[in-house]
């Protein structure tokens, strides 16, 4: 086999969940991958020039500087799959699609960037259906073939990843679990911060996991609904008082969106846990999915009695004015 091409990764959209599938596939199929940096505003604004659209989500212009910074790192070629499915995870949602834009953009990349023209550096898009693990080994498959990798190495990999993505969400899931069981029992304030995988990307989630621990709070990501809550007996008689089981049945919208399922499914369970569990949504601007997610989880909240916190959140940083929205609401959650 002739020495593998060093992959370059963008750490961006849907990266931010099938990362570690990635990298492990790759890695036990003898390639070395370089993930590019944390995102930072020079990184940002770098890539600023090649955005099409102003309105386009904020998740989705950072994309541009993350190429640049890859094409800046020795890598041989950029990998950024299409991925128009992401595993389904809910009993009774409709789908698991992803949204057009993070689906998508490897192909405005393409367009706007061309990578292996303007930069120098191939640019591979595979089409990549993680709702489907035949399609998506035989598309991993059909990808590192190029590259003289045996299929019978391909195969070992593919287990490997597989297991390595599962691995993953038990270890971002179980210390949440652990939190959020304690804080129920001890009557402690949490917040479960819904919002889209990328939102973990220091530039883009403004920061409002670490306010919330600056306030004294427990502060939660939507993952730990992801997987199911042990309730002890004891814990489920300290709330028996509260909110029905909702499901995804009784939406009033298509349950179709892999990422933004996460939030309704949260805004769900928040629904039918006492009121010192609560949920902060956060929202990109020009967030397509959230214009109509954002009723529905108002409306699964409203009909528990619960606040519906949206922070608005874009490039521009501001810090100060999402503190004083969140010491307020827990200032009169602690008073109610
Ligand atoms: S779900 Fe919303 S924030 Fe995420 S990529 Fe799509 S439009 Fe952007």
């Amino acid at each position: 086999m002739n020495k593998l091409p060093i992959i370059g990764i963008p750490r961006v959209l849907n990266m931010y969940e099938n990362f570690p599938f990635w990298k492990s596939l790759f890695k036990h199929c003898g390639f070395e991958t370089v993930l590019s940096p944390e995102t930072t505003m020079p990184l940002y604004q770098s890539g600023t020039g090649s955005v099409m659209s102003e309105n386009i989500c904020f998740p989705a212009k950072v994309a541009h500087g993350h190429i640049l910074a890859l094409a800046k790192a020795g890598i041989d070629r950029i990998f950024y799959p299409i991925v128009p499915k992401e595993a389904a995870e809910f009993d009774h949602a409709c789908d698991s699609f992803n949204c057009p834009v993070v689906s998508g953009y490897p192909e405005v990349i393409r367009s706007a960037m061309n990578p292996a023209e303007n930069l120098g550096i191939p640019f591979d898009k595979p089409v990549m259906n993680f709702a489907n693990l035949k399609r998506l080994k035989s598309a991993c498959y059909k990808y590192v073939a190029q590259f003289g990798v045996s299929k019978k190495i391909l195969n070992k990999a593919f287990e490997k990843a597989v297991e390595q993505q599962r691995e993953f969400l038990k270890k971002l899931v179980a210390p949440q679990h652990e939190i959020l069981l304690k804080a129920i029992k001890s009557n402690e304030l949490v917040f479960i911060v819904a919002g889209r995988p990328y939102h973990a990307d220091p530039l883009i989630h403004q920061k409002v996991g670490q306010i919330l621990s600056d306030l004294g709070v427990h502060a939660l990501t939507d993952d730990v609904f992801r997987m199911p809550l042990d309730l002890s007996e004891t814990v489920r008689r300290s709330f028996a008082t509260h909110g029905q089981a909702g499901s995804f049945k009784n939406l009033n919208m298509i349950s179709q969106w892999s990422y933004p399922n996460r939030v309704v499914q949260t805004a769900l369970k928040v629904a039918q846990l006492p009121q010192n569990v609560q949920m902060v949504q956060l929202n990109s601007f020009g967030c397509g999915p959230d214009s109509f997610y954002l009723e529905e989880t108002g409306e699964i909240l409203k009909q528990a009695g619960k606040n519906h916190t949206v922070l608005r959140i874009d490039e521009i940083a501001s810090p100060g004015s999402i503190r004083l929205r969140l010491r307020s609401l827990i200032e009169s959650l602690n008073s109610g």
